[in-house]
């Protein structure tokens, strides 16, 4: 198995959005902002080429929505999702799995992009099952008013009307049965069922953390973003899964981090707290 660090691009979200109830006097000293209190963001996937299965986890923000949208989160860097594909020599025809771990915009809008004449949505992986779960499908096709904002239908409707829609199980967790060399973590504070892969590489655990762990900066429990829907449910899945990681040594794949790829977690006096970080290519 090979993994492949994906860069889609970064973009910048609110400071205070990112850190909930923590003071910015705390935050900025891991996270700096800019002057109009914008903290730098990465969109970082991951691709897992596993005998004849190339799978991507996420997809970054993709190309399809108004300049004005994208206005409002600062798109910025060179890179996005189609140009580090082919740069590593792969095409998009050649993706035979989309993992979605949740169906915000930052994270499934490089899925679905506009047809040649911007008349309809298309998949960009036309020869890929798209897995996301029942549970969080409901969640998303028909959003709460809080989410509403980060459940786009054009990134969502067509991954259904194309027929490439998969699910994964969430009761019969039958993940291992579908991808041999991953396990899914579900969480519901961000989100409602959330979905974490734990990928066996190397002899280590690598988990992405999508939304449970934006940044190396969120690692102390009451670092939790503004926009979780569940915040205490938050708190509680990230101490379990801290505790966790520190034990059995995880790899922490940082989707967001702007500065750092990938960290790993001790147990100490005051909880468990960031030990080191590291390109994914030293791992
Ligand atoms: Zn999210």
């Amino acid at each position: 198995m090979k993994i492949h660090v994906i860069d889609t691009g970064n973009f910048k979200l609110d400071g205070g959005a990112m850190f909930g109830v923590v003071p910015k006097s705390l935050w900025q000293k891991t996270n700096p902002a800019d002057e109009q209190n914008m903290c730098s963001w990465a969109m970082r996937c991951l691709l897992i080429e596993d005998g004849n299965r190339l799978m991507l986890i996420d997809t970054g923000i993709g190309d399809k929505q108004t300049e004005k949208f994208f206005a409002h989160y600062y798109l910025y860097g060179s890179a996005s999702l189609s140009r580090s594909l082919h740069q590593l020599g792969f095409h998009e025809d050649q993706i035979t799995d989309v993992f979605l771990t949740h169906l915000h915009f930052d994270h499934c809008g490089g899925a679905i992009a506009w047809n040649d004449s911007k008349s309809a949505y298309r998949p960009v992986f036309k020869n890929a099952k798209y897995w996301s779960n029942e549970q969080h499908w409901q969640w998303a096709t028909v959003p709460n008013s809080r989410e509403k904002a980060s459940f786009l239908s054009e990134n969502i409707l067509p991954i259904q009307e194309s027929g490439q829609l998969a699910f994964i199980d969430r009761k019969e967790n039958l993940t291992q049965a579908v991808f041999p060399n991953m396990d899914v973590l579900f969480v519901d504070g961000h989100t409602d069922s959330m979905m974490l892969p734990h990928i066996s590489y190397k002899g280590k655990t690598i988990v992405f953390m999508a939304d449970l762990l934006p940044s190396v900066g969120h690692i102390p429990l009451p670092y939790v973003m503004g926009y979780d829907t569940r915040p205490l449910i938050t708190m509680e899945e990230k101490a379990k899964f801290l505790d966790k990681a520190a034990a059995e040594s995880y790899i922490l794949f940082m989707e967001h981090d702007s500065v750092n790829e990938c960290c790993t977690v001790m147990a100490t006096e005051k909880g468990v707290r960031l030990k080191d970080t590291f390109s994914f290519s030293e791992i």
